[in-house]
């Protein structure tokens, strides 16, 4: 929770043009709000009680999506070639206006997604500000490097960017991932399209004017809200050289095929997981309690590197079982109004994900024991119970698909051989957390998880510093660190003859 002089920082600056009451609904072409040719529209509510927010928020069709795309054409030449320096002081100027409105961003994100600020909303809008302050620092960092001329030929490697990139981002970070993949799009020279969620568009559309107002030249960085329908107009475009996605598994495999189906476009994923905790008797049982709670419920279990399954050794599996149950219990507590400053637990973001988590639920039972939760949180709203259940069946349902709420299963094991198996027998490879204090057995198992993060006494955690992405369903390439900044550009090599 916040404390009191966060709090007052978490007061909205009146001079944000956009509210509750005033809120974005065109596409932001050239930087312009403009309305869309198609005349199709999005509806938006607000899941902590299914009210609607808007009916009429611009879904962008095809002429939108050239519209967007010619301009992006129209800015490269100039934007590839703009100093390094000036790049850097744009993006550093976007983070410090990001930082200023962040109470007005994660306000606009709020209303549709239901985050409270004090857990999650001041979290998500502040990590995009510090990822256009990081991808700042790259701008002058990445330009290439040279080989040697040991056999007469001196190699020069530039690092050049793609063209038009386009982020299609999910509804669970709606201003954190649009920087994660807009920041490294922009700072190696890109132009940049973001196709936000349906569900939750505003605060990406307000994203645009702050970008405006760093002074960022038209049709280098664009929104075209929209619904699956643009996304994949722009997944299956000539001109769009590459595809930055966050969401589900299904939706990522359709992209890849639409990309390789039109102009074999680049393609990143960001997919879903099932994230094994593994706790070893010897682990630090209030320790392995507090990261096993805390990555399941943030965000109310919204987040893909969720620990949606627990694994723990059966000399330590009653206590922990006690100590967890409480924990998620205590946790249920803090579930609330999203707007109420002391609201821990928001609602899951919509009636659709809602109903998809309550049929989890109720298949639960009889898949598994229910030691805690599993039932709705009062009448109104799309509020849900922190759930356990314990022995649960490798090949159950719960036990192999996403959920994305809070819902985990907790089953015990006997040896490290036994739960590496478990731990990997999953279409999923994202994140994993190891639980042990013998640093010996932490890195064994550490390697052996088929993951593309695993965490060591603690899990579910993003650093800008480091790569972020999975194995196997979870997705293709990485996010973050030096990682992004390959998926944005082409190595040029130069072979210059100096035998001539
Ligand atoms: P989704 O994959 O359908 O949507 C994510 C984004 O893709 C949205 O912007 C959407 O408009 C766009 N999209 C949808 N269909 C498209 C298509 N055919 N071509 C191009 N773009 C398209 O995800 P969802 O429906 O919002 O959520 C469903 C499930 O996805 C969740 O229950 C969860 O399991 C998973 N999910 C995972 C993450 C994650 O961070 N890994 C985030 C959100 C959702």
């Amino acid at each position: 929770p916040l404390n009191m002089a966060e709090q007052e920082a978490s007061a909205a600056d009146a001079t944000f043009p956009w509210s509750k009451s005033n809120l974005p609904k065109q596409l932001f072409i050239n930087n312009e709000f403009v309305a869309a040719k198609s005349t199709k529209k999005l509806e938006v509510y607000n899941p902590k009680d299914g009210s609607l927010l808007a009916n009429d928020v611009a879904l962008a069709g095809e002429q939108d999506v050239d519209a967007a795309v010619a301009a992006a054409e129209a800015a490269f030449p100039a934007w590839r070639k703009t100093p390094a320096t000036k790049k850097r002081d744009l993006l550093l100027k976007l983070a410090d206006l990001i930082d200023r409105y962040t109470p007005n961003l994660a306000e606009l994100t709020r209303i549709s997604m239901g985050a409270p600020f004090s857990s999650i909303g001041a979290f998500e809008t502040g990590g995009s500000a510090e990822a256009f302050r990081y991808f700042a620092g790259w701008c002058d960092k990445f330009a290439g490097e040279t080989y040697p001329q040991d056999d007469g030929f001196l190699k020069i490697v530039q690092n050049e960017p793609l063209g038009v990139t386009v982020g299609i981002t999910p509804w669970n970070g709606p201003t954190a991932v649009a920087a994660f993949k807009a920041a490294p799009a922009l700072a190696t020279g890109n132009c940049f399209i973001l196709k936000p969620s349906e569900k939750t568009p505003f605060s990406s559309l307000a994203l645009a004017t702050l970008v405006k107002e760093a002074g960022f030249p038209p049709g280098v960085f664009q929104v075209l809200t929209g619904d699956g329908t643009t996304g994949a107009l722009l997944a299956t475009h000539m001109k769009v050289r590459k595809i930055s996605f966050t969401g589900s598994t299904a939706t990522g495999r359709k992209i890849q095929e639409m990309a390789a189906k039109s102009n074999l476009k680049r393609v990143t994923l960001e997919l879903g997981g099932k994230s094994p905790a593994v706790v070893f008797d010897d682990a630090n049982l209030e320790n392995a309690i507090t990261w096993c709670v805390r990555a399941i419920c943030l965000n109310t279990g919204q987040v893909c590197v969720a620990a949606s399954r627990v694994y723990v050794q059966e000399g330590i599996y009653d206590k922990f079982l006690e100590g967890y149950k409480k924990a998620m219990e205590e946790q249920g507590k803090t579930i609330g109004d999203p707007d109420a400053a002391e609201t821990q637990m928001g609602p899951i973001v919509d009636k659709a994900q809602f109903d998809r988590v309550s049929g989890f639920l109720e298949r639960g039972r009889s898949q598994g024991t229910l030691l805690t939760g599993g039932s709705r949180v009062g009448d109104q709203g799309y509020f849900v119970q922190p759930t356990v259940f314990t022995d649960v069946p490798e090949d159950a349902e719960i036990c192999k698909k996403e959920i994305f709420g809070p819902v985990s299963i907790l089953n015990k094991f006997k040896t490290e051989e036994e739960i590496i198996a478990k731990a990997n027998d999953t279409n999923y490879g994202l994140m994993a957390g190891v639980f042990t204090q013998d640093i010996n057995r932490a890195m064994r198992v550490s390697s052996e998880l088929d993951s593309g993060m695993v965490g060591v006494n603690c899990m579910s955690l993003t650093f800008l510093t480091a790569p972020f992405g999975g194995t196997k369903e979870s997705g293709t390439g990485r996010e973050n660190a030096i990682h992004v900044l390959r998926t944005y550009t082409e190595p040029k090599t130069i072979m210059v003859n100096l035998t001539y």
